[in-house]
């Protein structure tokens, strides 16, 4: 009967979470529903503790998406909707990572662990360095040419700062994967999740300056990566149209879950 009362708790934790969320404004109804799936994925194939990683990763990307965020709106690279994410970004930041919770029921083992830390750490990463980035003091550079400085906000562009952020995220939710015992062995999840989640961004910078569709907003002109802005479709000026940011989100979370098992198999190598 335990596994009943679980479940219970397990549901109810998931929806008080997802609907603290959209009370704080940080997700839309509809991103509601989305976090609902990912979160029930996440508690029912991972396990609680799984839910707190992603959790925190949620607190950590609104925490950083706010801060400053009058500033970042000013220079035009804020998050619309007063930094609410809609349910396509959650699917993209989380389906990879529901998808291993789901594997972990069927094949459960440290290298579905592995998967699942370095994908969280990649998307906290990202959006660590995304936010910071747009704060940054120097301007960008493009990562597959740093001569060229371009605009915050720019997909593909880096700066140190971005950098520092990627780090800075990883390894929180390395330090926070420790105690929950999401692998056996403590000493390999730290290095796991820095690796994962920096080699994540960077992959997602490199779709980002090269195949990644660009366009601007036929409104207000801003150049943007987004398909919609101001309530219209972009026009794409560059890249291919069927890589936007949601499946660029996708596929950098799928290399950082890559490089975070490579880690995990070095280390039982060692
Ligand atoms: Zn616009």
């Amino acid at each position: 009967m335990l596994t009943i009362v679980d479940g219970v708790i397990e549901f109810f934790v998931v929806v008080a979470v997802a609907l603290a969320a959209v009370l704080l404004s940080a997700i839309d109804a509809r991103g509601f529903l989305a976090s609902a799936i990912v979160g029930f994925a996440i508690v029912y194939g991972g396990g609680l503790q799984w839910f707190v990683v992603v959790a925190v990763f949620f607190i950590l990307g609104v925490a950083f998406t706010l801060y400053k965020y009058g500033y970042k709106r000013q220079i035009g690279g804020a998050q619309g909707k007063g930094g609410a994410r809609n349910w396509p970004h959650i699917l993209a930041n989380g389906g990879f990572a529901s998808i291993v919770a789901m594997l972990n029921l069927l094949a459960p083992g440290s290298a579905m662990g592995a998967l699942f830390l370095g994908a969280i750490s990649t998307s906290a990463a990202d959006t660590a360095a995304t936010e910071l980035g747009l704060l940054s003091q120097s301007r960008p550079r493009l990562i597959t040419n740093p001569a060229k400085v371009v605009p915050p906000g720019t997909s593909g562009g880096v700066s140190s700062l971005g950098f520092v952020g990627a780090a800075f995220a990883s390894l929180v939710i390395g330090v926070l994967a420790v105690p929950l015992g999401i692998l056996p062995d403590p000493y390999v999840v730290v290095p796991l999740c820095l690796v994962g989640g920096v080699f994540g961004a960077v992959v997602d910078s490199l779709i980002g300056a090269t195949v990644q569709r660009k366009g601007y907003c036929v409104i207000c002109l801003k150049p943007t990566e987004a398909l919609k802005h101001c309530g219209e479709p972009t026009v794409t000026t560059d890249g291919s149209p069927a890589i936007e940011n949601n499946l660029v989100n996708v596929m950098s979370t799928m290399a950082g879950g890559a490089a975070s098992l490579v880690i995990l198999w070095i280390a039982s190598a060692l």
